[in-house]
């Protein structure tokens, strides 16, 4: 039997950290893990895969001798549509000028400017916005003519090789999962990677295309649906229901939408997320001056305190990790303000319970929101859930209750699962299910050092799939 990691048990947000040329060491991750991170997330927009398959081998080395459970997602990169190479590397845009966007193989040099998607001239209209480098730079499309797209320069800048293009107006053709992508999908299968995260996601077939392409390879990975594009957000509803979490992905976001609007759409984002029981992360530029300072801003700090406290089931770190001086400290900070929001909410529990639930028509909705209220009005010690896919624990969670939850899972593939739930601390006993639940909560209190002696616990558990092994329990058991 392993025992859990006990990291869960005091701080319920989770931290996922994004791994690159700044935490390549063994002795890095191994800091990375001690500071708090549960959640490694390896970025397919770069690096390759003899890189990411020593990465994998490195955090399930060190986790397991660690007695961490750490799980590892592959973000793929989709259809990232980049700025090809431009002569002596840079170009300056003066604003007003014109210039040319052209899916033809060339050089850039005099106001033409190569795209690498092939498909661009096809996609974009008269009238559409092309913005440059996280929309630092924005072109008007005037005309198309085969594949030379005159544009408007409309705020201009130094415009350097390969950098990226967003499309907030046009529709893009191309499929969320690319080539390229297939090949990272591939690997991740290989390496039996926790969960995949697809870039760019539209609508709910683009989930399901991902998914067709996993079952014909014989195994479905968990799929985290990055939202970062206005279709998403249209389409929110069905993406979700095709996808087992969201990531709030406001780096794109932020350029395909008014920046402005990413706050309200994060919360609302997280609200919807929850009463469907995703967990919903937020991402990019949560401690960005941690890249370079060795603290974050006052604004950086009230960020993550903020996402945590609309309710994010984890928030992730990316170049604060992957490529930045301080990758550790970054964690540890983020770590210091999570517990600090907590102790906060601990001291005002009705803040854990912002969103209405909607319990009708689920049975494991209704118990599980049962389960959190008698925990609440009898002060439970904790909520014991056994479960085979994470599903029930993953569900008592998103009813976010006070006491702790402890996810008793068969085997390590679900516990790493229930890492990216909201408080969720995952035990794996794989003798357990079905048998003696009060011997089973002794071993718990024994393992994580709790007394059990005059104290309540309430279990809940029997959501099968079948008829005959559906026969839900909620139990409480005095000690
Ligand atoms: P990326 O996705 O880091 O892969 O671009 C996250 C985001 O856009 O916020
Ligand atoms: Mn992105």
């Amino acid at each position: 039997m392993k025992i859990a990691s006990h990291q869960p048990l005091t701080r319920k947000t989770r931290i996922i950290a994004t791994l690159g040329p700044a935490t390549s060491e063994e002795d890095t991750l191994v800091k990375l893990l001690l500071a708090g991170v549960n959640i490694i997330r390896l970025n397919m927009s770069h690096g390759s895969h003899p890189v990411h398959r020593s990465s994998f081998e490195m955090v399930r080395k060190v986790s397991a001798r660690m007695n961490l459970h750490v799980a590892i997602f592959c973000d793929l990169c989709g259809p990232k549509i980049r700025v090809g190479v431009l002569e002596g590397g840079e170009m300056l845009l003066k604003s007003r000028a014109k210039v040319i966007v052209t899916t033809r193989a060339v050089t850039g040099k005099d106001g033409v400017i190569p795209c690498q998607y092939l498909s661009l001239h096809k996609d974009v209209k008269k009238g559409d916005r092309i913005l440059l480098d996280d929309g630092k730079m924005e072109l008007k499309v005037i005309s198309v003519e085969q594949r030379d797209i005159s544009c408007k320069v409309v705020y201009g800048g130094v415009l350097k090789d390969k950098k990226g293009i967003n499309l907030p107006d046009s529709q893009v053709s191309s499929s969320s999962l690319t080539a390229n992508d297939k090949k990272d999908v591939l690997f991740a299968l290989e390496m039996d990677a926790d969960f995949i995260a697809l870039s760019f996601v539209r609508s709910g077939k683009d989930i399901l295309q991902l998914k067709r392409f996993m079952q014909k390879q014989g195994k479905v990975l968990p799929i985290i649906a990055k939202i970062e594009k206005p279709e998403a957000l249209v389409n929110f509803d069905e993406i979700m229901r095709e996808s087992y979490a969201i990531m709030v992905a406001r780096g794109d976001l932020g350029i395909e939408i008014d920046a402005a609007q990413v706050p309200i759409v994060q919360k609302d984002l997280i609200n919807r997320a929850r009463i469907a029981c995703r967990p919903v992360i937020v991402a990019t530029q949560m401690m960005e001056s941690m890249i370079n300072e060795s603290r974050p801003t006052r604004a950086e700090v009230g960020d993550v305190s903020g996402a945590a406290m609309n309710g994010a089931d984890a928030v992730m770190l990316s170049g604060e990790t992957s490529v930045g001086k301080y990758p550790v400290q970054a964690v540890k900070y983020m770590d210091h303000i999570l517990h600090e929001m907590e102790k906060w909410q601990r001291s005002h529990p009705q803040s854990l319970q912002s969103v209405d639930m909607q319990v009708t028509q689920s049975p494991r909705r209704a118990l599980a929101n049962a389960a959190v209220g008698i925990a609440r009005d009898l002060d439970l010690l904790g909520l014991f859930i056994p479960t085979t896919s994470g599903t029930t624990a993953g569900v008592v969670a998103a009813f976010r209750p006070s006491s702790p939850i402890i996810g008793i899972c068969p085997d390590l593939k679900t516990a790493r699962i229930l890492m990216l739930h909201w408080g969720v601390a995952p035990m794996v006993m794989p003798e357990v299910q079905g048998s003696d639940w009060e011997a089973m909560s002794r071993d718990i209190a024994r393992k994580i050092k709790i007394k059990l002696a005059g104290q309540s616990v309430a279990i809940l558990s029997g959501f099968g799939k079948r008829s005959d092994n559906n026969q839900p329990v909620l139990k409480i058991l005095r000690f």
